[in-house]
């Protein structure tokens, strides 16, 4: 088999399952007597695949009767356009929540779709370290607008905001990492590449009965009535994204699903959470009851041990762990796939720093 003995922490594209990397590359070679690299998107073999990866969405995250799910291209950057121009009505307006740059560049896309965006929650005051809860919903929206996991302030919705009426979240990084109930969703979108597959597909679960109800002129791609006539075959989808999703999603649900990873990714992260909080020489940056599952953002207590530091972790075939430049310091992406000796290597090596430095 592979491959690197590095330890990915990386916020993105995600590590995979080392079994679906395996198979994906199979595929590359022969796909019934083709490469999936080349095999036309209206052969039997793919069109069939393609079903099989949106019912496994469906029966990954247990999706009720009455929605639909798609694969898209563009990522979640062009979802943050595709779900304002589609879910938009009448009022012409929207509420977000606004918890740090993809929430802030989802807002600047509604505003670009035509719509009046209320920004009804943010924690901006703070530097994106916290989840607002007091909401202030007091206009007309034609919806909500919330990130779920905030990949670069490592922050997490750990329950969902309440709002009487269409609710759009980005999933982007935390989608199959937890149960979640898809019936509290009106549209849930996600690029591929934090939890999913490769990058290249966007995945977009919408309810059914909202699509095609937007008062606005959409272009021909960009509306979800496009994609859901043709059971997202419009045009050609990203084939090699969508059938390492439908190789990852398998894997997922042999193993236990979205509850069984939900319970290892609590591992993970309780056991990095722990050393941090007992070490001398970290600290946590994001507020304690709203800490991502997902992505740890953690600083040295003493800049001055920055280099010494970075040395150990690299030397310990670890990469990814860099902090996002707006908040500096160190990000732990733990998506589905890393494992906990993966977390256990970053631990032991920041006891080990700890004991060097006491
Ligand atoms: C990475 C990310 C995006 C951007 O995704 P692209 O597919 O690269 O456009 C948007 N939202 C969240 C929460 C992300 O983590």
């Amino acid at each position: 088999m592979i491959m690197s003995k590095k330890h990915n922490f990386g916020a993105g594209p995600c590590i995979l399952p080392q079994e679906v990397f395996k198979q994906a590359a199979e595929a590359v070679l022969d796909y019934n007597g083709l490469s999936i690299l080349e095999v036309s998107h209206r052969s039997a073999d793919f069109v069939r695949d393609m079903e099989e990866t949106r019912n496994l969405v469906k029966k990954a995250l247990n999706v009720p009767e009455g929605y639909t799910v798609l694969f898209l291209q563009g990522g979640a950057s062009l979802g943050f356009l595709i779900t304002a121009m589609n879910m938009c009505r009448d009022n012409k307006r929207a509420a977000y929540i606004d918890t740090g740059a993809w929430s802030t560049k989802a807002i600047k896309e509604g505003k670009n779709a035509g719509l009046e965006i209320d920004v009804v929650g943010s924690s901006e005051d703070k530097n994106f370290n916290y989840i607002p809860k007091n909401l202030n919903l007091n206009g007309s929206y034609d919806y909500l607008h919330f990130t779920s996991n905030n990949t670069i302030f490592g922050t997490q919705f750990k329950d969902f905001p309440a709002f009487d009426g269409p609710l759009v979240c980005d999933m982007s990084s935390d989608i199959f990492s937890r149960p979640i109930n898809v019936a509290d969703f009106d549209l849930i979108y996600a690029g591929a590449q934090k939890n999913l597959g490769p990058a290249g597909a966007t995945l977009y679960i919408v309810k059914e009965e909202l699509i095609g109800k937007s008062p606005l002129s959409i272009p021909t791609y960009l509306d979800l009535n496009t994609h859901f006539k043709k059971d997202s075959m419009f045009n050609t989808p990203p084939v090699f994204s969508v059938y390492t999703s439908m190789l990852n999603l398998k894997h997922l649900i042999a193993n236990g699903g979205v509850d069984a990873i939900a319970a290892k990714n609590r591992a993970k992260a309780d056991l990095l959470y722990g050393e941090i909080d007992t070490n001398p020489l970290f600290e946590g940056t994001a507020a304690k009851e709203d800490r991502s599952d997902m992505n740890v953002t953690f600083t040295l207590t003493n800049e001055a041990l920055k280099d010494e530091f970075d040395q150990m972790w690299n030397d310990a075939g670890i990469v990814g762990l860099k902090g996002h430049r707006s908040v500096g310091g160190y990000r732990a992406s733990m998506y589905n796939a890393l494992e906990i000796d993966s977390v256990k290597v970053l631990t032991e090596l920041m006891q080990e720093f700890a004991t060097k430095k006491a």
